[in-house]
């Protein structure tokens, strides 16, 4: 048994849950295990998947209006798409208890910040979080209470935060298997443009580019009387494409509100991997193998370092390598 899976006890009365897919499903999933709530509730929009989640069993409460699930709520955790996030805050201020904390799950920190942030009422601690851990999965069965272990939660409490409230939302990621680290919203975004969503706009890219390759090659062969078997991209897939799509099978939502919150550290970075494929295109052109083989190598020992922090068998997001 690992200190995560030791029943842990209560640290915080009341839970609620605002979303809940693959991350919030975890979190309801994780909590029940360590015992981590007295209570959790939740809501989500649509009416399937509250049902879906009454069916499952992994919260002790769904509610059919945010009020209702929002209210007593010692930590209420934000866990829809980042562009849902600025309607939700508005519509459940009203309802927070005096000294409740509101958190989040979504990938862009300071985004959160700028849509949640105006709707916080006095005597309410927010503190915005990231758990970097995640599948290409969605919905409610996705989740699992395993998904946090070892896993690092990014949390961007904005200064002058209650020192309290920041202490007891750390010990509940700790309690989950998360690893916490507090960090400034902006530092987070940019570090998480490079490391996360720029590894899934190349997957997105290439994946489409090999696919509109595909039906040009498929269009040209017919042209000339030859036929291409239609499935040559899945035979031949092991050659580092399958990698790519398994990534670009991402939420299609979550991605477009990551992209367009957290625009210019990924055009930034975008800009840095423009000038670098430029150079390795020119390496390739001129036969420059020293070149390569030095880029490679450098690449190979960045790999080694990510298996030695033991957050391998990942994508940008995490998920172990089976389920
Ligand atoms: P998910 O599985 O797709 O679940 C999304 C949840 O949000 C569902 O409960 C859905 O409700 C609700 N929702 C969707 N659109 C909504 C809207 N417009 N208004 C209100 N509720 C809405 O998503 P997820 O993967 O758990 O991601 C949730 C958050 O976690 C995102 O902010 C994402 O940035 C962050 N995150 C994700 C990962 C990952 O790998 N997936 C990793 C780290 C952080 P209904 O089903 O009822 O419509």
């Amino acid at each position: 048994m690992t200190a995560s899976t030791t029943p842990h006890g209560p640290i915080y009365d009341r839970v609620a849950l605002v979303g809940i897919g693959l991350i919030g499903s975890s979190i309801a999933r994780a909590v029940r295990r360590g015992r981590l709530a007295k209570h959790v509730a939740c809501w989500t929009r649509r009416p399937e998947t509250r049902d879906t989640t009454r069916k499952l069993g992994i919260v002790d409460s769904v509610h059919d209006t945010l009020a209702e699930a929002v209210k007593d709520a010692d930590l209420v955790m934000l866990c829809a798409p980042i562009g849902a996030n600025a309607d939700i805050a508005q519509a459940m201020a009203a309802h927070l208890k005096p000294g409740a904390t509101i958190s989040d799950v979504g990938s862009v920190k300071q985004a959160v910040i700028r849509d949640v942030g105006p709707h916080v009422p006095e005597g309410v601690h927010f503190i915005p979080g990231h758990p970097v851990a995640g599948t290409e999965h969605s919905g409610p069965e996705s989740g699992f209470a395993e998904l946090f272990e070892r896993r690092w939660c990014i949390l961007t409490p904005p200064p002058g935060t209650d020192q309290a409230s920041v202490d007891r939302l750390t010990k509940f990621w700790q309690a989950m298997g998360s690893k916490v680290e507090i960090m400034d919203a902006q530092h987070h975004d940019r570090v998480l443009a490079i490391t996360s969503h720029l590894p899934h706009l190349i997957a997105y890219t290439i994946v489409g580019t090999v696919t509109d390759l595909e039906d040009h090659l498929r269009r040209e062969a017919a042209d000339a009387g030859t036929m291409i078997e239609r499935a040559e991209i899945v035979k031949f897939s092991a050659g580092g494409f399958r990698d790519f799509t398994r990534i670009a099978a991402s939420d299609p939502i979550m991605w477009r509100d990551i992209f367009l919150n957290n625009r210019e550290a990924v055009l930034e970075m975008m800009g840095r991997l423009s000038e670098d494929l430029a150079a390795l295109q020119r390496a390739i052109r001129w036969g420059e193998g020293e070149k390569l083989e030095a880029w490679f190598r450098r690449t190979r020992e960045i790999r080694r370092g990510v298996l030695d922090a033991g957050q391998a068998g990942t994508f940008a997001a995490t998920e172990p390598e089976k389920k």
